[in-house]
């Protein structure tokens, strides 16, 4: 029998709000345990919760900008459960009158377009956190920390739309570019303001009913996020096809082992007994609301994508890489900028995407730190566009501005280091054609061959004759002159 796999994600988005949701406390990380709390955040008897203005307008943004429709009225809600790190024994949610309804995200996975349809977004306040290390008596004491307690949260929960491991991956890169892009999330997974649970479940081929579906929680990346759910999908099959049958449940995924492991029973949404939250007034979002928070063209990823295609004619797949964050897409706006007012923008794609990213990611810092700056780098590639220097010369070039170890962020460094190197092209006609010569007297039987028909014999020359140069040689015009003067 063969099996299809379905997988719907809910995922966790903290606010980029300076202040926690319901109180004026700080919302910043890594604080000292227990430094940004008040008696709202700790669930202290008869203080009142204020609802944050900006959280709200942050919740509507990412809404519009996924197509949702934002409701005008919307209600919190109490959902009770005991945890330690919930001080008030409920968290301040909301159930059956969320923030927002429908919405979808567009993606492609191997040249397959799909639209993942969404279920909602609602508001909610995170918990806070339990602490096993990093105190004297943690062997035997588990410690909280609170400060992340009634931090802003959305939580954006997807249809059962999904297909592979693969779509869900790409579903969650989409749904954090545009996040970020919006500024309302910081997209930052190490440090938990994005988060992800994946419902997994399997059927055979053909089937329409739903299989029971587990969820696994606790991925916080995109590649452990593809793992989980491969690993999922593979243990649910096997269990079916041995006549077993998946039972609902939370799952916990483990990244040392790549394995997930029962954390406990999935609860029911009786078992929660929620209830309107009385400490609060219904959300009310109105139409000016609405269009004030109304995301601008330059703040949606899949705009600036469009916009990259038809106006500098790159590749989708590009305009894709470049779009990646705001920070790279200003890093390659820049560059190519101040390339002949933007005239060559497919090569600086090419340098951005090729060395620039490498070169990044080898240092594992983001692009904001990379020494060489967009004016840097434009000097370098406005040489390679005028034929000054040859691409390989050019990320000889790259490296020696690297190996300055201070920023470069003017464009004659370039040309300055191709000067002192000697890097320069030799275009010039009778430099070449010294070369050329010499290379054809010491080669005399491949000319031979190349007169007597075997073309292939001309790449051999052609590689003698950039070797003659040391690479120097301008490849175009070195081609033609050698083809000139085998007389081809
Ligand atoms: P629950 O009540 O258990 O929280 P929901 O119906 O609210 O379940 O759905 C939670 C998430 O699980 C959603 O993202 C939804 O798309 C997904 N989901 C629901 N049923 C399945 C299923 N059978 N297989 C995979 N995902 C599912
Ligand atoms: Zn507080
Ligand atoms: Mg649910």
């Amino acid at each position: 029998m063969r099996f299809e796999s379905v997988i719907g994600l809910e995922v966790h988005a903290q606010l980029r709000t300076r202040s926690k949701i319901f109180c004026g406390c700080s919302t910043t990380f890594g604080a000292p345990p227990n430094t940004h709390i008040c008696p709202v955040c700790l669930g202290h008897p008869g203080a009142l919760p204020v609802l944050n203005r900006q959280a709200v307008d942050f919740a509507i943004k990412a809404a519009l900008a996924l197509g949702c429709a934002v409701q005008e009225t919307s209600v919190f809600a109490r959902k009770n459960y005991f945890y330690p790190d919930l001080p008030k024994g409920y968290q301040i949610s909301q159930y059956d009158r969320p923030l927002a309804l429908g919405g979808g995200i567009d993606i492609t996975v191997d040249g397959v377009p799909k639209r993942v349809r969404l279920t909602r977004i609602h508001m909610e306040e995170d918990a806070g956190k339990s602490l096993h290390e990093g105190f004297p008596d943690a062997d035997r004491r588990t410690a909280i920390d609170f400060n992340r307690s009634g931090t802003p949260l959305i939580e954006i929960v997807s249809e059962p739309d999904m297909r592979s491991a693969a779509e869900a991956a790409e579903f969650f890169m989409r749904l954090r570019d545009t996040l970020v892009w919006l500024g309302v999330n910081d997209g930052n997974m190490e440090e938990g303001s994005l988060r992800c649970d994946a419902n997994v479940s399997v059927r055979p081929v053909g089937q329409e009913r739903l299989g029971t579906k587990a969820e696994v929680k606790n991925v916080n990346s995109f590649r452990y996020l593809q793992k989980a759910i491969e690993f999922e999908i593979d243990r649910q099959i096997d269990l079916v096809s041995s006549g077993g049958t998946v039972v609902q449940e939370t799952r916990l995924f483990d990244s040392t082992s790549g394995r997930t492991h029962s954390m406990r029973s999935k609860e029911e949404a009786h078992d929660y007994r929620y209830f309107p939250e009385p400490d609060l007034p219904p959300v009310i979002v109105d139409e000016a609301r609405k269009v004030a928070q109304h995301p601008r063209d330059e703040e949606v990823p899949e705009k600036i994508r469009q916009q990259m295609v038809a106006q500098f004619g790159l590749p989708d797949y590009d305009a894709g890489v470049l779009t990646q964050s705001p920070a790279v897409n200003a890093y390659f706006q820049d560059t190519n900028h101040h390339v002949h007012a933007g005239q060559h923008p497919k090569v600086v794609s090419n340098w951005v995407m090729g060395e620039v990213l490498r070169i990044v990611k080898e240092r594992g810092d983001d692009i904001d730190t990379m020494p060489v700056r967009p004016r840097g780098l434009a000097g370098l590639i406005t040489l390679v566009t005028d034929g000054a220097i040859s691409t390989s010369a050019g990320k000889t070039v790259l490296e020696a501005m690297l190996a300055m170890g201070s920023r470069v962020d003017t464009a004659d460094t370039a040309a300055q280091i191709v000067a002192e190197r000697g890097l320069a092209q030799v275009g010039d006609e009778s430099a070449l054609l010294e070369i050329i010569r010499d290379v054809m007297a010491r080669n005399a039987d491949a000319v031979a061959q190349y007169r007597a028909g075997k073309q292939q014999t001309f790449g051999f020359l052609v590689g003698q004759v950039m070797k003659g140069s040391r690479g120097k040689a301008n490849p175009t015009v070195a081609n033609e002159l050698l083809k000139r003067e085998l007389g081809g």
